[in-house]
């Protein structure tokens, strides 16, 4: 990856900041036989009226960065506001001036054969590369209910963002995708709607919305939550948690996805039944575009979610700009 004939992007590993070429892991490493490894997404969103980048939700992520590490063994040495730092210094660095994703990874980095948590040496990382739109929000999804079901808590924690688990997803996406739909719907193993691939599901019915409650197998995501915020505070409509049928679902008048990379997608099909008109529903298109607002800082009450990162021309690889 390279922009402006400078080695970018910038990248953390082993307690220091290098260029992404020297931030590679040993085939030995612990995490890549067995998935120990926890990580986030995060979307630094680009306003070009402001020419600013906006860290979105940074706080929380890294807030949920650390639950994740603690049910997998894993140490971070940093605290929330040390990685929140560190990483507006590495996206300052890299100087992007349009949408970014930001990929923190905690993990086993001890190069030791054997399946277990305890005894094994943890690292961190982050790494940031340019990141455009990841499904299709203006026609809206397709989905189809996948084969598989999702992870059960009680085989991985569904609150923790751990890398082994994201096996389950890549199945169901490649199942979908390998059928001719968008995106998988998936189920939980009683046969009620969990979530997406890698996205939290909501659907609308009489002007209410309702989202599969923590306890459906799902990872609480910072996107649903922020969802059911402006959804209260800004249209004063109440979420509710809660199981929700497939049936319930086929009989919506609208449903979409929410996830950092997905932000608010809408899905027009599940299984070849159109949902309501089967165009992207009004509620769905209003909550897209307050969503694409406060995003990039564009909304002044919830600034306090978005980190503006000091840009200055980008760092090259001898450190001068
Ligand atoms: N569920 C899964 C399985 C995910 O991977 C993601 C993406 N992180 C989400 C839901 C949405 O979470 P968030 O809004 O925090 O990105």
């Amino acid at each position: 990856m390279t922009t402006n004939g400078a080695a970018l992007p910038w990248t953390f590993i082993r307690g220091q900041i290098r260029p992404l070429e020297e931030a590679r892991i040993p085939i030995t490493t612990h995490a890549l036989s067995y998935g120990t490894g926890c990580f986030e997404g995060i979307r630094g969103n680009w306003n070009p009226a402001t020419a600013q980048l906006n860290l979105f939700r940074m706080r929380e992520h890294y807030a949920r960065l650390k639950a994740s590490a603690c049910v997998l063994h894993v140490e971070i040495a940093q605290s929330v506001d040390e990685l929140c730092d560190l990483t507006v210094e590495l996206a300052a660095r890299n100087g992007f001036r349009g949408d970014v994703y930001i990929r923190p990874i905690a993990y086993k980095a001890g190069e030791v054969i054997g399946v277990r948590l305890h005894d094994v040496a943890d690292d961190l990382a982050i790494f940031m590369a340019p990141f455009a739109e990841y499904l299709d929000a203006q026609h809206g999804l397709r989905c189809r209910t996948s084969s598989w079901r999702r992870v059960p808590n009680s085989v991985i924690p569904a609150r923790a963002k751990a890398t082994g688990k994201y096996v389950n997803s890549a199945l169901a996406k490649t199942e979908a995708w390998a059928l001719g739909f968008d995106e998988a719907m998936m189920l939980t193993t009683e046969g009620m709607v969990s979530e997406g691939s890698a996205e939290n599901v909501f659907i609308v019915r009489d002007g209410r919305l309702a989202t599969p409650s923590a306890t459906e197998d799902i990872l609480v995501g910072i996107t649903r939550d922020t969802v059911m915020e402006i959804a209260r505070e800004e249209l004063g409509i109440a979420t509710a948690e809660r199981a929700i049928s497939l049936a319930e679902l086929y009989e919506a008048d609208e449903c979409f996805m929410t996830g950092t990379a997905a932000h608010v997608t809408p899905v027009v099909e599940v299984d070849q039944v159109p949902i309501g008109t089967g165009r992207p529903g009004p509620l769905t298109c209003q909550l897209i575009d307050l969503y694409g607002q406060l995003i990039r800082g564009e909304i002044p009450r919830y600034r306090t979610w978005c980190t503006a990162v000091p840009l200055g021309e980008p760092v090259t690889r001898s450190g001068h700009p």
